[in-house]
Parts: structure tokens; C-alpha cells; sequence
């Protein structure tokens, strides 16, 4: 595995990789859930890139920027491991030059959830991840379900700039517990870690709900909302049951839907979701270590 953290390197190092190329973009301190996304790359790509980069134009002022977790080595062994042919970790200046001013905003469906609580979040991932297709120019991107408004709004930005690629959207790792795999678990103590696990708890039972003849819109976040209020570590941000691609809140009765929600837990912010579309619930997978 190459590993470059200059643009002109990247480049140069991707003119040397048989095609088709598949693109992994992460912020590092990985963990079986970006190594899932690694592996469904290797199984469709001839070549697997994986780029490392906290991204600061993501984060709010009074996010964890500065405290993110990092291990440079440790992912770089894993990524290794896991068969990948080039590793791009810049620097945030290579990134945005001096006088950077060019934005990507995605509109609508950047507005409610996790943009309402997070500002600028979505431009901030939108013009990266622009960045990083326009330098890597893969055939292949690799996201995670477990973002859904990410994989909505870089869905969008995809068909409305004309880019190249196709998505490709994994499903949800998920520790024995139901937790969904995240680096910023690593933020939380013994206690919270075993209270983190309402989020799923709180999914899994509007599922139930709706599996035993619940349809109503309102009802069923009230349903999640009572599995997040019965744990007194929980602070909610919010519950919801949105159309699949507006991400608009439903009301009266569900046919498909997202159904996610934001929750902290101390001073974590830990989000979750689960789909419901085509009859079919998509609740992710059980890592197997
Ligand atoms: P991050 O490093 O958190 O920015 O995540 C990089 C990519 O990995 C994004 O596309 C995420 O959606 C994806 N990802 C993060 N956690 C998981 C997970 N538990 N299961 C599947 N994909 C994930």
C-alpha cells in the first residue's frame, strides 16, 4: 500500500492504478465498519483508494474538531491488511489553500436532522467529498447507511453536478449488542457504553411496532421516543420518521421510511438509523470481529 499526503503524489500514484478504482473516503480511527466498506470495494474494484482526513469544515465551533480520535498507524496497518492500494491522508492545508472560497451546498434535503443540529455540516462534507472525486476520479464511492442524510445529500450532489460514479451504500456494522459501529464510540465511558445501546433498542422497537400493524407516522416516533426517554443517561436531539428521499417528517400513515434519530449520551453524540423501503426493513449487519 502507497500512502501519499500531497495532491501532486495522489495523482501521479493514480495514474498508476488499474481501473476500475474504487474511492473509501474516511476520517480515520477505522473500525469494522469502514473495513466493510474496504471489502465491498475490493470485491467490485480493481483498485481500492481510502483517503484519511478529519475534515475541519464539517465540524460546528463547539464540535469535537480538536479531540476527534486518531491513530495513524494503527488504520494505516489495517487498511494494509485489508488490501488497499492507495492511502491519501492530507493535511486540512493541502485541502483548502489560503483564500479558499468554493462551496458545495446541497439544499434541500441538507435542512432538517442532522443539518438543523449540526450547521454547515453537509456543505462542509458536500465540498470535501466533491474534492476528494475530483482529484481521485473513482468509477466506484463507498458510503455507509449508517450516515443516511450523508448518503442523501452526496446522492444528490452526484446526479446534480453530473459526476462520473456510481455510489455504492453498505449497510450498517453493528457491534454483538446492536450499537452501530462509530469512532466516536470510543469517546464514551463503561457506563455510557452500556447505555448507548437505547439507540437500537429505541430502532428495534418501531420496527416491532410497525411489524405488529402500527403505521401511524406520529406513533411510531413516540414509540422510539419512550425506549430513549426510559434511559436517564439519553438526552434526545431528535426523532424521526421521514420520507426515504425528501428526508421531510411523515405524517398519518408510513408506507417506507427512514426512521433515525441524534441522542447524547454524556457528552457524546451518537446518531442511528434503520430503512424501511420495498417491504423491507434494512436494520445493517452484526460485526463477526
Ligand atoms: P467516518 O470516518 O465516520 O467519516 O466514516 C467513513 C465512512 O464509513 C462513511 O461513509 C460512514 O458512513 C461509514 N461508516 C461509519 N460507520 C459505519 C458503520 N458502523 N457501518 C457502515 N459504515 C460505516
Amino acid at each position: 500500500m502507497l500512502i501519499v499526503s500531497e495532491i501532486a503524489a495522489f495523482r501521479q500514484a493514480l495514474q498508476r492504478l488499474a481501473r476500475p478504482v474504487g474511492l473509501v473516503p474516511t476520517m480515520g480511527y477505522l473500525h469494522a465498519g469502514h473495513l466493510r466498506l474496504v471489502e465491498r470495494a475490493r470485491q467490485d474494484c480493481a483498485s481500492v483508494v481510502t483517503t484519511i482526513f478529519v475534515n475541519p469544515t464539517q465540524f460546528g465551533p463547539q464540535e469535537d474538531l480538536a479531540t476527534y480520535p486518531r491513530d495513524f498507524e494503527r488504520d494505516s496497518r489495517m487498511l494494509e491488511h485489508a488490501g488497499v492500494d492507495l492511502l491519501f491522508a492530507p493535511n486540512a492545508d493541502e485541502i483548502y489553500l489560503p483564500g479558499f472560497q468554493t462551496w458545495v451546498s446541497v439544499e434541500g434535503v441538507s435542512q432538517p436532522l442532522e443539518g438543523a443540529s449540526r450547521p454547515g455540516h453537509f456543505r462542509g462534507v458536500a465540498t470535501v467529498v466533491a474534492k476528494l472525486f475530483n482529484l481521485a476520479q473513482p468509477e466506484y464511492a463507498y458510503f455507509g447507511q449508517k450516515d443516511a442524510q450523508q448518503v442523501a445529500v452526496i446522492s444528490r450532489m452526484v446526479r446534480d453536478l453530473n459526476f462520473p460514479l456510481d455510489l455504492v451504500i453498505v449497510p450498517t456494522v453493528r457491534e454483538p449488542d446492536g450499537l452501530a459501529m462509530s469512532s466516536r464510540n470510543a469517546y464514551l465511558n463503561t457506563v455510557e457504553r452500556a447505555a448507548a445501546v437505547v439507540l437500537y433498542r429505541s430502532l428495534s422497537c418501531a420496527k416491532e411496532a410497525y411489524e405488529a400493524g402500527e403505521r401511524d407516522a406520529e406513533a411510531l416516533r413516540q414509540a422510539m421516543r419512550n425506549i430513549l426517554e426510559s434511559e436517564p443517561l439519553a438526552q434526545v436531539q431528535y426523532v424521526s420518521c421521514a420520507d426515504n428521499d425528501t428526508l421531510h417528517e411523515l405524517h398519518g400513515p408510513v408506507s417506507h421510511a427512514l426512521f433515525s434519530m441524534a441522542v447524547r449520551i454524556g457528552k457524546t453524540r451518537l446518531i442511528d438509523n434503520f430503512v424501511f423501503r420495498d417491504g423491507t426493513w434494512l436494520t445493517g449487519s452484526f460485526n463477526q470481529g
